[in-house]
């Protein structure tokens, strides 16, 4: 809890920053800026992120950042002051370095909060070589990585794409191999729901719907995720879109519309008990964090649907933070290509791992990324000595 100075008088910010396993280090994981994140919030996505890196084979630990504000209620240079303030607490406390905590962007922060993590880290550890190895997600010209932007929601489309691809899992759902024509259902247009849907259009998917807070949007014939973007810069709103067959005031509403793969990359908890029974998509590709509850799952499992878990669906983003923390303690760049074609190799095997275990043991996807995850953990814990 720190005090920030807003208006005329002070305000005290509650934050905090998890660290679930040190098995590998550093620490990793991203920061939520979200009035409604709560501790118990930040402890389960840091435990995911320790999964989620030993899926990936990324050498971490998993770790997570929540800052409870929501970011629409203070100018740009409050933010900056809670960014940097709350850097300064992680310094104190030892919770940040590229050798122990390397924290990345989440719901609600982006490339311009982790500049200011940068460069506070740096102004109070000066002449550290490896200074900006403390956060990934950065802009290029702060010694970010090409492809770091998009490469979560790059991660989600490939992570489909191997999905669909599997001819007999495509028949018993009653579709065709492959993403070509596929109707996609994205919720949220910020960094990973946007690119989830531009690559998936690009691999040959049509983006039928997009859900965003104030509402939602839809038009069996396809919607341009750009001019749909443009237009919600433009009117503060993703309604009155001009594209659209039909608009829901209502948001949740939008995923309950006519699709083939679903793709929730927003918040948790989107798809429940109450609304599982009405949404038509038969594959749920896992975008954001948490967004279906186990009961949900269990009656989409029942249902004949297929979920893609969070676990490596959304991966792609800490791999190619993986990368960024590479070349920041090398000191030099790496080209889009080369970033773009080891990230998606990455994913791909993730996806045949997973998939692999889950035929063999005939469980779940997200049961199976466990297994999977969990033994990798426990690996390392023996031959350290330890459990
Ligand atoms: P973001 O802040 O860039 O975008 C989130 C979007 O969701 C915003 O446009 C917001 O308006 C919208 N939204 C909020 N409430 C909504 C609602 N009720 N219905 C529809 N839309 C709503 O955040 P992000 O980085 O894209 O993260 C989204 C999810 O993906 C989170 O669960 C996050 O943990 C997860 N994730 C992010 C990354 C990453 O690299 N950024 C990596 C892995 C997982």
């Amino acid at each position: 809890r720190f005090p920030i100075r807003k208006g005329d008088g002070l305000e005290v910010i509650d934050a905090w920053r998890v660290e679930h396993s040190h098995h590998k280090s550093p620490t990793k994981g991203g920061i939520r800026y979200s009035e409604m994140v709560n501790e118990d919030e930040v402890m389960a996505l840091a435990a995911l992120m320790t999964y989620k890196c030993a899926i990936v084979n990324v050498p971490f630990g998993g770790a997570k950042g929540g800052i409870k504000i929501n970011p629409k209620s203070y100018t740009v240079a409050e933010l900056e002051n809670i960014t940097r303030r709350y850097t300064v607490e992680l310094v104190k406390k030892n919770f940040i370095g590229p050798g122990i905590d390397v924290p990345a962007p989440d719901y609600g922060s982006g490339e311009r909060e982790m500049s200011w993590i940068a460069d506070t880290y740096q102004t109070m550890n000066p002449g550290q070589l490896d200074a900006l190895g403390c956060v990934t997600g950065k802009p290029i010209a702060l010694h970010g990585i090409a492809g770091r932007r998009e490469a979560t929601g790059r991660g989600v489309a490939i992570a489909v794409r191997e999905c669909v691809s599997v001819a007999e899992d495509m028949k018993a759902l009653g579709l065709t191999p492959g993403l070509a024509g596929k109707r996609v259902i994205v919720q949220g247009l910020g960094n990973v729901g946007y690119h989830s849907a531009k690559f998936l259009a690009e691999f040959g998917a049509i983006i039928v719907g997009l859900c965003e807070f104030e509402g939602a949007i839809y038009n069996e014939k396809g919607l341009d995720i750009d001019e749909v973007f443009n237009h919600r810069k433009a009117s503060g709103s993703i309604l009155g879109f001009k594209g659209a067959q039909k608009e829901f005031k209502k948001s949740l509403e939008g995923l309950e519309q006519p699709c083939d793969i679903l793709v929730p990359a927003a918040l948790e908890n989107q798809i429940t008990e109450e609304n599982v029974v009405r949404i038509h998509a038969k594959i749920i590709a896992e975008g954001a964090n948490g967004p279906t509850t186990p009961g949900a799952e269990e009656m989409f499992v029942k249902q004949g649907g297929i979920i893609i878990p969070d676990m490596y669906c959304n991966a792609g983003g800490v791999t190619v933070s993986y990368f960024e923390w590479v070349q920041n303690r090398l000191g030099f760049k790496w080209t889009r290509d080369r970033v773009n074609r080891r990230s998606d190799r990455i994913i791909k095997t993730a996806f045949e791992n997973v998939y692999k275990t889950s035929q063999e043991f005939n469980v779940t996807m997200r049961i199976a990324a466990y297994m999977v995850a969990i033994d990798k953990v426990a690996q390392t814990y023996k031959y350290r000595g330890g459990y």
